[in-house]
């Protein structure tokens, strides 16, 4: 048994708030200031260079990628840590697209987040091989993977509604046709009970400063299949990716398995604070959090259905078609939003008319839920977001 109330004693959460955005940036775990700290005076202060060497530095980016590893249903040893998401999905996307030089198609699908497709934009450009970026409405994925598809690029959770794509099937779908298939995690990783190995995915991609916890610009993860681990040519051979970084040779030969997906120097007291956000999953059952969130999710989705007629459910109504987050759409949604920010209850708003509430069972409970519902309730009923100060935008959403 996964015990929740452990796990929310771990977190800080400003009094009076009930945060419902840790799809966005997860809270500080509590650990994590004297984690960094301890690494700034004991490692870097007193070891300077030889940190490296004496605190394992050097290792840190695929011990780190194999407490992740748990997490996504991953084998050990095939997931690195470093750079942001978006890079991330340039070296899988760059990487795939080798591996099927007489295939042109990255199938890509209208929910995915914008840097996904930028990136894929920016890739076909730079290879000038007439790649082409085919984007499909979410449920229209399967029928289109056919086998002029190199490679699909879906992100599992649809950031804005929640949506669940099926990665078993469509993973199935894809090799049936001899495509590849890239996942990005963004909003699975610490989110579901995900399982990459067990659906045969070839790639998947994601980050850890949403629902894993670890701090604003925390690093991303990479994994590749263990069957293809030692033969995809990485696209930004960076030298910490190379064989025998320290032969300092003038050309490039790929380092052993995902070692390969590294590029430079890993950011290592960001990934100390990671490190310390990991404690916290170090005894969650991700089956248990599944069904946790299932329940939180549905217990928000029918208290706020039922007492704000004026909000439109833009998330699927079945817990299992959806990841753990619950969308509704209104007109002066982003208005809604700052009043709620305003007394306490934190969501995010995504253009152009869609209220984000996320739900992480490890610092959410049910009084949060119904707290948080009493007071949409009493928002919306009373249309309290109708003041000019409200409408503002700023520029983070
Ligand atoms: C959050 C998110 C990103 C952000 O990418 P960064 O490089 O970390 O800024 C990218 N893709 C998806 C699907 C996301 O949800």
């Amino acid at each position: 048994m996964t015990d929740f109330a452990a796990t929310k004693a771990l977190f800080h959460i400003p009094k009076g708030m009930i945060y419902l955005d840790g799809n966005s940036l997860g809270p500080l775990p509590k650990s994590a200031p004297a984690r960094v700290a301890r690494t700034m005076t004991d490692e870097w202060g007193e070891m300077l260079i030889t940190g490296w060497n004496k605190a394992g530095w050097m290792a840190k980016a695929t011990e780190v990628g194999d407490r992740v590893a748990r997490l996504i249903g991953a084998e050990a040893g095939h997931v690195v840590m470093g750079d942001t998401l978006s890079i991330k999905v340039y070296q899988a996307l760059a990487a795939a697209l080798e591996m099927r030089p007489e295939r042109k198609v990255i199938l890509s699908d209208s929910g995915n987040f914008p840097s996904d497709l930028y990136m894929a934009e920016g890739l076909i450009k730079s290879l000038g091989q007439g790649h082409e970026l085919r984007i499909v409405a979410p449920e229209e994925v399967e029928a289109h993977i056919t086998e002029e598809v190199a490679v699909t690029l879906i992100t599992e959770v649809d950031y804005r509604t929640g949506r669940l794509h099926d990665m078993k099937a469509l993973t199935a779908k894809a090799q049936s046709v001899g495509a590849l298939t890239i996942w990005d995690l963004a909003h699975t990783a610490g989110a579901t009970d995900v399982k990459l190995a067990e659906c045969k995915a070839d790639f998947a991609v994601g980050c850890t400063y949403k629902y894993l916890n670890g701090g604003p610009g925390a690093p991303a993860f990479i994994y590749v299949a263990p069957r293809h681990a030692d033969t995809v040519r990485p696209a930004l051979s960076g030298w910490l990716g190379h064989e025998a970084p320290f032969a300092f040779d003038l050309s490039y030969r790929a380092g052993a398995g995902i070692e390969r997906m590294r590029v430079g120097t890993p950011p290592i007291l960001a990934l100390a604070a990671l490190e310390a956000a990991l404690d916290a999953w170090e005894n969650v059952d991700m089956a248990a959090l599944r069904a946790r969130s299932q329940s939180l999710t549905q217990l928000f989705l029918e208290e706020v259905e039922a007492r704000c007629p004026m909000l439109t459910l833009a998330s699927p109504r079945a817990a299992a078609a959806r990841g753990s987050q619950v969308s509704f759409a209104f007109e002066n949604g982003y208005a809604a939003m700052q009043a709620l920010i305003a007394r306490g209850v934190v969501g995010d708003f995504r253009a152009p008319d869609i209220m984000r509430f996320g739900f992480t069972p490890l610092f959410i409970d049910e009084g949060d839920v119904l707290s948080a519902c009493d007071i949409i309730e009493e928002v919306m009923t009373g249309a309290l977001w109708d003041r000019p100060e409200y409408h503002a935008r700023a520029a983070v959403t």
